[in-house]
């Protein structure tokens, strides 16, 4: 699996882009419009391997920076903000011995900056519509250059941050039950229980707060019983096994049990006399 450094590629996409700035040819702006993307963009991949253990496989190939900032977002609503990081000394657990020391602030560029800049640096990589030339609605060079200057120096900041990704949580981990892997989530401060998934087979289960920092992870699971009325043995399965055509064989009765769409069937209120409720249920096939 090859790895990237996406914070060295947008710092080389951060340079190019300088140098085409720099250059002062309104020509080249576009070029410098592309890599500040490629910078953003870069910079939100970063974001996402800061998170990696907490994110579901399929959230890994979300593309748009606005786009993985929500997926970061609601897994922790602190996910664009930048933060400082103090550290000090305790002379024994609890106890603080020395002042706090400032290691710096990361410098993150929030859901607001890229919803600002990212469509808008991309609107300079395309030629203007017929309406837009017709109406004489282009973005003069000047301004431009102007916003590319303005999200340049943001995405600066942000590189030049000496601590980067800081990612403190109050998380809980346990090994999946189905597949193995590790599965972190966080704890949001103040909720009694969250609901978290398997990142690799997205095993559902529900984590509870209890007393004194502890918490209990309940996997998501409903209890089956074989369809055989005589035989009736219960199964526990996934929430998410549930579903039309999944099926077991009874360990007990050896028979075959096929999970069909079902209809029930109540009748409109009339008397009390004749209030019977009648069923009806989808046959399963053979
Ligand atoms: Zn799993
Ligand atoms: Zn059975």
């Amino acid at each position: 699996m090859a790895k990237i450094n996406y914070r060295h590629h947008a710092r080389q996409a951060h340079q190019r882009a300088d140098a085409e700035m720099a250059s002062g040819d309104d020509e080249r702006l576009k070029y410098a419009a592309l890599e500040l993307r490629i910078a953003m963009e870069s910079l939100a991949y970063e974001r996402v391997l800061s998170y990696r253990s907490e994110l579901p496989a399929d959230k890994l190939n979300v593309w748009q920076p606005r786009k993985i900032m929500e997926v970061l977002l609601e897994l922790d609503p602190k996910a664009d903000k930048t933060s400082s990081l103090a550290v000090a000394r305790e002379s024994s657990p609890g106890v603080r011995a020395e002042p706090f020391k400032s290691m710096g602030t990361d410098r993150v560029v929030s859901n607001k900056e890229i919803k600002k800049y990212y469509d808008k640096l991309g609107s300079y990589l395309h030629a203007p519509t017929v309406k837009q030339a017709e109406s004489g609605d282009t973005t003069p060079p000047d301004r431009v250059r102007e916003r590319c200057r303005q999200i340049a120096d943001i995405i600066g900041e942000a590189l030049a941050s000496p601590v980067f990704n800081i990612n403190i949580r109050n998380s809980a981990t346990l090994p999946c039950e189905r597949c193995g892997e590790q599965i972190v989530r966080r704890m949001p401060p103040g909720e009694d229980d969250v609901d978290a998934a398997c990142p690799k087979c997205e095993a559902p289960y529900t984590i509870v707060q209890l007393e004194g920092n502890k918490v209990e992870w309940r996997p998501q699971q409903g209890e089956l019983r074989c369809g055989d009325t005589s035989c009736a043995t219960p199964v526990f399965t996934w929430r998410d096994e549930i579903t039309a055509g999944a099926h077991w064989t009874c360990d007990e009765c050896g028979g075959t049990n096929v999970i069909a769409l079902g209809l029930q069937f109540t009748a409109a209120e009339k008397s009390e006399a004749d209030s019977d409720a009648s069923e009806v249920e989808a046959e399963e096939g053979d």
